[in-house]
């Protein structure tokens, strides 16, 4: 299991400096490692837009 950032991202960069693992990679939209994501869930908790969530 781990997150994803779906198409409602902003491309903020909250989710960035919060990750563990270091494993989200700045883009039009976000996204996750899957291969990397721990499921740790903070990135969905500091998203404003609910994008990062559980797969
Ligand atoms: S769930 Fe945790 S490990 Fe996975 S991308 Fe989000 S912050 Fe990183
Ligand atoms: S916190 Fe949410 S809106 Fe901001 S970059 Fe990450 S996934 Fe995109």
């Amino acid at each position: 299991m781990a997150h994803v950032i779906t198409d409602s991202c902003i491309a903020c960069g909250a989710c960035k400096p919060e990750c563990p693992v270091d494993c989200i990679s700045e883009g039009p939209i976000y996204s996750i490692n899957q291969d990397e994501c721990i499921d740790c869930g903070s990135c969905a908790g500091v998203c404003p837009t609910g994008a990062a969530q559980p797969e």
